[in-house]
């Protein structure tokens, strides 16, 4: 960002108190979701604050439609609560797609090959897991259900410019709209930014640094080529793999995306989604968004031009969607009373206040030694300040942890813990940090979450039925193909 040339003061302003409610939640994806659905429903009186004018964040407008890692590779499922709640409602109006949980931990290579093909997300380290492929357009409106069914009140169109402090306590939150300038108090406040946008004025202290070579060092942009027959693309690679080979590089030096995955919903098989990287040296900074803005356009239609020029099978094809938000990976993690650290990730200990179990599935022989990963509710609680959350990617965590856990559902799971924390909180009228944790462990698991040593009934599996594993009629249209 620019450097200021000079500074003026700002006229003094009063701002308009709308509402006082026990929680407000800053930022409406993953994490706001959660954090606001599970507030609600422990009975606070819950205020979303959303800066677009549709819900999911990059679950929605980023295009970010994967929703991974939700299993182990024994296939046990561990992430669970809210975020299977909204893929179930999805499933229900087939606007998601996911491997059937009967083969979730089989090693079978057929199995492994066929889901491998449709999405990579689905088979980890030689093992099917659940994974979830889902339609954003209907997420948000599914989304909307679940807040206002909660009786979230939601605020959209709204952007959350600084909490308000009183000492080191959060008492509310300023946002900004067409209808002016705005303050909503509250008993706790959870910035579920993703980006940590209120912490800098929280006073809570956050990293920025991460290392170029990591995921979340990179922004993206996002899009969607329609009309393309896999078909002739994929025998236009298998009968002229040189060509392919060549025409990729020739892409490559032209700056051109030669990555990209295929939606595997019902009705969208002849789209191509692409999630380009572009690395940046900051993913909060205004003119680094908007360079990227600009960049990532170009580059999408250099892209699109060269496929629909050279690859038979994108002659007819067009440019349907790009992101109508920029694809943010990774901006400040808050310092927490605990941080997650890659040295976690090797203990199968769980920490006496685990809030979520997150099947730890990108790293080789260390995942398979140790298929899970604790997460601490501590790791939500901004060191130093009081009556504040952190239910989002900004989550306490060295950038290892980070590049492997700021993920949909993980972040959806960090919302739920918060917001029934932030809810159990009032009741027991007690700071968030001072929650009685039993209380909270018994809550989570009454809402189906997965935590050490509980394991919901809900989710039990039944002795495999070999019919369905092998007679999936996707399984056997591929096979008899081969
Ligand atoms: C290109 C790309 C690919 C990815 N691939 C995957 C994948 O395959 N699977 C996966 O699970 N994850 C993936 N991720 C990561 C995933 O998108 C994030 O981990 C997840 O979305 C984080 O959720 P969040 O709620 O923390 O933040 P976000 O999704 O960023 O949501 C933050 C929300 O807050 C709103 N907001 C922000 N600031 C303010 C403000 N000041 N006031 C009001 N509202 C505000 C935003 O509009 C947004 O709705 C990917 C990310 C990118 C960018």
């Amino acid at each position: 960002m620019a450097k200021a040339i000079r500074t003026i003061p700002e006229p003094n302003k009063t701002v308009d108190v709308i509402r006082e409610c026990d929680v407000v939640v800053v930022g409406g994806g993953p994490g706001g979701i959660g954090a606001a659905v599970a507030a609600a429903r422990n009975g606070a009186d819950t205020v979303l604050i959303e800066r677009y004018g549709y819900l999911g964040g990059m679950g929605t407008g980023g295009l970010v439609t994967i929703i991974p890692c939700l299993s182990d590779f024994s296939g046990t499922m561990q992430i669970g609560g809210i975020n299977q709640e909204w893929i179930e409602r999805l499933t229900v109006r087939e606007a998601e797609t996911h491997p059937p949980e009967e083969i979730w931990g089989e090693t079978d290579p057929r199995l492994i090959a066929y889901w491998n093909d449709r999405s990579f997300f689905t088979v980890r380290e030689g093992h099917i897991v659940y994974a979830s492929l889902i339609d954003a357009e209907i997420s948000k409106c599914i989304l909307n259900d679940m807040v206002s069914e909660a009786k979230v009140k939601t605020y959209l169109h709204s952007l959350g410019t600084m909490p308000l402090m009183d000492g080191n306590r959060a008492v509310g939150v300023v946002f900004e709209s067409k209808s002016g300038r705005r303050a909503i108090m509250a008993r706790v406040v959870i910035d579920s930014t993703g980006d940590g946008d209120l912490l800098p004025y929280a006073g809570a202290a956050f990293d920025v640094d991460i290392d170029p070579g990591l995921r979340i060092a990179n922004l993206s942009l996002s899009y969607w080529i329609d009309n393309v027959s896999f078909m002739k693309a994929d025998d236009f690679r298998k009968t002229h793999p040189r060509k392919w080979e060549e025409l990729m590089r020739d892409l490559m030096q032209k700056g051109g995306h030669t990555f990209f995955m295929r939606s595997n919903l019902k009705g969208q098989d002849h789209i191509v989604w692409v999630h380009p990287r572009y690395a940046t040296s900051s993913q909060t900074d205004v003119e680094e968004l908007t360079r990227v803005e600009f960049l990532g356009r170009e580059k999408m239609l250099l892209t699109h031009e060269f496929y629909k020029k050279n690859i038979p099978g994108f002659e007819n094809s067009f440019i349907v969607l790009s992101g109508p938000q920029l694809g943010t990976r990774g901006s400040r993690r808050v310092h927490g009373d605990y941080r997650v650290t890659s040295r976690d990730l090797l203990s199968d200990e769980p920490f006496e206040d685990t809030i979520a179990v997150f099947p730890d599935l990108d790293r080789g022989e260390a995942s398979l030694a140790h298929p899970n990963a604790f997460i601490p509710y501590r790791s939500m609680l901004p060191k130093g300040v009081e009556n504040m959350l952190v239910a989002c990617r900004a989550f306490s965590s060295d950038q290892e942890v980070n590049n492997f856990f700021n993920l949909i559902p993980h972040c959806i799971a960090f919302g739920e813990a918060a917001g029934t924390a932030a809810a159990l909180s009032i009741g027991q009228g007690v700071s968030v940090r001072d929650i009685d944790f039993p209380s909270l462990r018994r809550q989570l698991i009454a809402q189906n979450v997965p935590l050490p040593d509980v394991y919901p009934a809900k989710y039990k599996k039944g002795p495999k039925d070999p019919a369905v594993v092998y007679e999936n009629p996707l399984f056997k249209e591929r096979n008899l193909k081969e």
